[in-house]
């Protein structure tokens, strides 16, 4: 045998079913240590008595070959014995090497909660072992609210210590006959028996359960805040035969369906599962598989809505309106996709690409029209946002003073040292920045002055109430003196009719939009409305230059063109 087939056989004699031998080798040895003692009683009582006669000199010694196996056989039991104790020890061992290795694979090795797994066998058993009508179980899915951001923000051990905190938090609350699991990243599950008559503890144990969870977690010198979304499913809601058959997933699943329901409500709450938020689910499932094929056969398109300025109706641009024309669905306004492109994460890559359709129509317009674009605030968490769109126009050559960049007040609540310099940075290449749905938010006055906005945009719910007598008219006299007082210019969105537009008029020089003035088109149909009135760009007239951005950023919005 060579020595490579020697280690192979080693190797082999070491492999998987060494509990199995080792209980065999275990049994052989004391098979062969009762078998000695069997043959050794045999012949010690043949043996001994002559032995002894021998020894006291009454007779002759016996046999030496007879004696010989005696010996042997004294020698083979002490032997068999050995081994056996050997042997069984080294099995114990292996035994409980085996228990612990169980019992490490049920457990989730962060937080020593059960894992997945152990968890739906755990309930599983618990479920299909009792009567459902007198004793409910309540599955309580819970997910900690942008944990994303607190890993990107203070670093994975961070993160690590606010999951154990959390699972030491639950657990303190949990009766003795709960069980916790942390099903995976920030995703817990607690199983909580309780009276058919006081489903109310289940909310009580859900409060406190916000409460105590959103408390400061300290980790090195930080003070971490989460909140968590909490949906509760009980098995009063599965079918007899489901929780006969101890179906612990389909009492999870509806629990995570009212948890992602939570996240929707405005998270840091907790929803009890119903049938209808079953086939919204479903319904969004299928929304965002069209949106993820949409994006791949560009189905999403902008369309423009046109901006005026009010005091002499000049056409002075348009805004930038997204639209999903779906095959399967007909056309699609951005409030039902933008949402939840947010949350699918594929927002910036649909907004780039609308962004470089529009950079490419509006390129054919005159060049004094101005582009305004949305932007969502999950675009502005990206520290790289400011020159991911200056790349854009450097590669569409679009003039940056051409281009407005609506954002909306809820990005100032997020990170408004990082808005404050991807302002900066746009404003210094020349682009406008506009603070959109002005009044719908909570922007704070120092807020307005601390930020380098160029516009403002008055929501639409206020310009809509200036046709009847209400407190709108108060309330959008206010904010354009404040703007007067600010320097900044306004817009007007919304205006649908003439009596809206003149009292907007009255109120002062301003731009305004809104379907009085049309509805926003697809680029063909715009194209034609400028064509019409001259407002193209002329086959002679030149594109900026790629690299022209740090010229001074001279305002040709002013001036306004004529529309037709
Ligand atoms: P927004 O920026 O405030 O856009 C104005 C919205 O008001 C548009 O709705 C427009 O169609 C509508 N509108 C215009 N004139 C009138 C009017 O006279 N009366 C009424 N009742 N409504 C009018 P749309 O197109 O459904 O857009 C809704 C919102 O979706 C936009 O509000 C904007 O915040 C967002 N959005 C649109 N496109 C994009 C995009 O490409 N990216 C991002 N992040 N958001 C977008
Ligand atoms: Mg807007
Ligand atoms: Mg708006």
């Amino acid at each position: 045998m060579t020595e490579h087939s020697e280690n192979h056989g080693s190797d082999e004699a070491a492999s998987p079913a060494p509990a199995v031998s080792g209980a065999e080798c275990d049994r052989l040895s004391l098979v062969i240590a009762l078998a000695a003692i069997v043959l050794f009683t045999i012949t010690a009582s043949a043996i001994l008595p002559h032995l002894v006669q021998a020894w006291k000199g009454h007779a002759a010694p016996p046999d030496v070959a007879l004696t010989n196996a005696l010996v042997l056989n004294v020698a083979l039991i002490i032997f068999g014995w050995h081994r056996y104790r050997k042997l069984s020890a080294q099995l114990a061992e292996h035994r409980a090497a085996e228990a612990q290795m169980r019992r490490l694979a049920e457990i989730d090795h962060l937080t020593a909660c059960l894992n997945r797994r152990s968890f739906a066998v755990a309930a599983s058993a618990a479920m299909s072992g009792r009567n459902v009508a007198d004793s409910p179980l309540a599955a309580i899915v819970i997910d900690l609210d942008n944990f994303k951001q607190v890993n990107d923000l203070n670093g994975h051990s961070a993160g690590d210590a606010v999951l154990k905190a959390t699972a030491r938090r639950i657990a303190a609350l949990l009766p003795p006959n709960g069980l916790l699991s942390r099903l995976g990243g920030d995703e817990f599950v607690c199983l909580l028996p309780y009276r058919p008559a006081q489903p109310e503890a289940v909310d009580h144990f859900a409060a406190r359960l916000i409460d105590t969870v959103s408390a400061p977690v300290q980790h090195r010198n930080l003070a971490i805040e989460v909140t968590m979304s909490i949906g509760i499913a009980s098995t009063a809601s599965l079918s007899a035969e489901e929780c006969a058959a101890g179906d612990s997933q389909r009492l999870m699943h509806k629990a995570d369906i009212a948890m992602y329901h939570a996240k929707r409500k405005g998270k840091n709450r907790f929803e009890w599962f119903e049938d209808a938020m079953e086939s919204e689910l479903r319904f969004r499932n299928e929304l965002e598989t069209g949106i993820r094929k949409g994006m791949a056969n560009n189905e999403f398109v902008p369309f423009y809505e046109q901006q005026i300025d009010l005091e002499t109706g000049e056409l002075t641009g348009f805004e930038m309106l997204a639209r999903w024309i779906s095959p399967e669905l007909g056309v699609i306004g951005p409030d039902i996709f933008i949402p939840i492109a947010e949350d699918m994460g594929v927002i910036a890559e649909m907004s780039e690409t609308l962004m470089a359709q529009a950079f490419q129509d509006a390129n054919e317009w005159d060049e004094r029209l101005t582009l305004s674009v949305n932007i969502s605030p999950v675009q502005m968490r990206d520290p790289w946002f400011a020159q991911k769109i200056l790349k854009l126009l450097v590669t569409h050559r679009f003039a940056p003073q051409r281009l407005d960049i609506e954002i909306t007040e809820s990005c100032l609540h997020e990170n408004v040292g990082l808005v404050r310099s991807m302002i900066t940075s746009l404003r210094n290449q020349g682009v406008h920045i506009s603070l959109d749905d002005f009044g719908t938010g909570y922007s704070s006055f120092s807020q307005l002055r601390s930020l380098p906005f160029d516009r403002l945009k008055i929501d639409r719910s206020f310009i809509g109430g200036l046709r009847h007598e209400d407190d709108s008219k108060q309330f959008v006299d206010a904010i354009v003196s404040m703007s007067r007082g600010l320097k900044l210019p306004v817009t007007a969105e919304g205006i649908e009719d003439e009596t809206v537009r003149d009292v907007l008029r009255g109120m002062g020089s301003m731009k305004g939009q809104g379907y009085h003035y049309g509805m926003p088109e697809p680029a063909d149909a715009v194209r034609q409305r400028l064509e019409k009135s001259g407002l193209m760009r002329t086959a002679g007239s030149e594109r900026l230059p790629a690299c022209d951005f740090h010229g001074a950023a001279a305002d040709s919005r002013n001036e306004g063109a004529k529309a037709g």
